[in-house]
């Protein structure tokens, strides 16, 4: 067959495959607990369902301006005056197919054939596809003291005349690490001093925990005018449980999003306007939810975090955010495909490789489902993995016996 040169260097998305391998193993009846997952388990806030419902309704279901419908760009504007402070017009926001697609699309409106994309290990699994895809090379960059929390001068380390753009996502997925304010301040300063675009990918910033607050990066930077490299990307997905809606958005200076526009209107048209329309109405309406889904989430991470104290060996860093953990089993297998594997055969459990984030000898366990599937999923791993197991294990009415060291 043939296929592009880029195509040639893609591969398929680990955690969706998971996600797909998780729903064939519980539609056959098998008692899989999915701690592989990048999605809260409440439900959408009414608002939003109540908006898509009357949209829907009308039975005038159209195209939108390839940036998004006026309500939701203002929608966007409030929310960037809320959490950065910062008054935009809506000539600066750009409503996408997801904070996925509004990263892609930034990606393609600036970077050249072999130019650099600098982001901190471990990272998102779909950055340095996405850079692949614009013929772009991404670096990714593990901190020295072996951290989840980089310092400005890892970043420095490998920043070129090639480099053309730098990505920071905090709170972190997969480790849950929200970087300090000093290192955000430093980077968004060091960005901007060398003339770099800096994308901030805040998907989970309101996902803290312990009393955090969520930074602002647009408070460190110097020039505030239409010339800023900084690019904010946000959306509904992971605050409001709405991932299935695929709202995201940019926030960047007008010429850049107006080319950003200009590629998503070929691409894809910009959102489906159903959706935008419950975008707006979740950005818009009672909060709540964020609240509660934030008060889950942490208590979940607590759970979490306490039970894993009992495996011998597992280096565990207490996320500060997101609904992951990204914890260090390499004393049981350096390989972590493998041993994602070995879980998933064994006992059912889903988790994601950390090599797939850059990192292996990691796993990435989520803790977005229900407390039960926290703790019951760790209870298997925990057999499955620890020596001194009794030799069964019931999981409901199946009984497994360990045949394995
Ligand atoms: N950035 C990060 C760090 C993510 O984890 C995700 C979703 N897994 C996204 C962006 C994309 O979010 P969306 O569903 O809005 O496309």
């Amino acid at each position: 067959m043939s296929i592009s040169q880029i195509a040639r260097t893609i591969g398929e998305s680990v955690t969706l495959k998971l996600n797909e391998t998780a729903a064939i193993l519980a539609a056959k009846g098998d008692p899989v607990i999915h701690l592989g997952g990048g999605e809260p388990k409440s439900k959408a806030p009414m608002d939003a369902l109540v908006a898509a419902a009357a949209h829907l309704n009308s039975g005038e279901i159209r195209y939108t301006p390839a940036d998004g419908i006026p309500a939701l760009k203002q929608a966007i504007i409030r929310y960037t005056d809320e959490f950065y402070n910062r008054v935009v017009a809506p000539e600066n926001v750009m409503a996408s197919g997801g904070a996925k697609q509004a990263i892609m699309v930034a990606l393609q409106a600036i970077v050249n054939q072999q130019e650099e994309v600098v982001f901190p290990c471990p990272y998102w699994v779909s950055y340095p596809e996405m850079v692949k895809l614009c013929g772009g090379v991404p670096v990714p960059v593990k901190s020295e003291d072996g951290t989840f929390y980089p310092r400005l001068k890892d970043i420095e380390r490998v920043v070129t005349s090639y480099t053309k753009a730098v990505i920071i996502n905090s709170p972190n997925n997969p480790s849950g690490a929200m970087y300090p304010e000093s290192f955000i301040s430093e980077i968004v300063e060091f960005c901007e001093k060398r003339d770099l675009y800096l994308i901030m990918d805040d998907i989970y910033h309101r996902l803290i925990f312990d009393g955090r607050r969520p930074i602002n990066c647009w408070d460190y930077v110097k020039d505030k005018s239409e010339n800023s490299k900084l690019i904010i990307i946000n959306g509904v997905s992971k605050q409001y449980a709405m991932t299935g809606f695929r709202i995201g958005w940019s926030v960047a200076n007008k010429k850049l999003t107006k080319v950003m526009t200009n590629i998503q209107g070929h691409q894809t048209s910009g959102p489906s306007g159903l959706l935008q329309r419950a975008a707006v109405a979740a950005i818009n309406g009672v909060q709540s939810s964020v609240d509660s889904l934030r008060a889950t989430l942490e208590n979940n991470r607590n759970v979490l975090v306490d039970r894993l104290k009992s495996f011998k060996g597992v280096h565990v860093t207490k996320p500060d955010g997101t609904f992951y953990l990204f914890a260090d089993f390499s004393n049981y297998d350096k390989n972590s495909t493998r041993l994602a594997k070995f879980l998933l055969d064994k006992v059912l459990v889903v988790t994601v490789p950390g090599v797939e984030f850059g990192m292996d000898g990691y796993l990435r366990i989520s803790y977005c489902g229900t407390i039960k599937d926290v703790t019951q999923g760790i209870e298997r791993m925990k057999w499955a993995l620890d020596p001194d197991s009794p030799n069964e294990l019931y999981i409901g009415e199946r009984k497994l016996i360990r045949d394995w060291t």
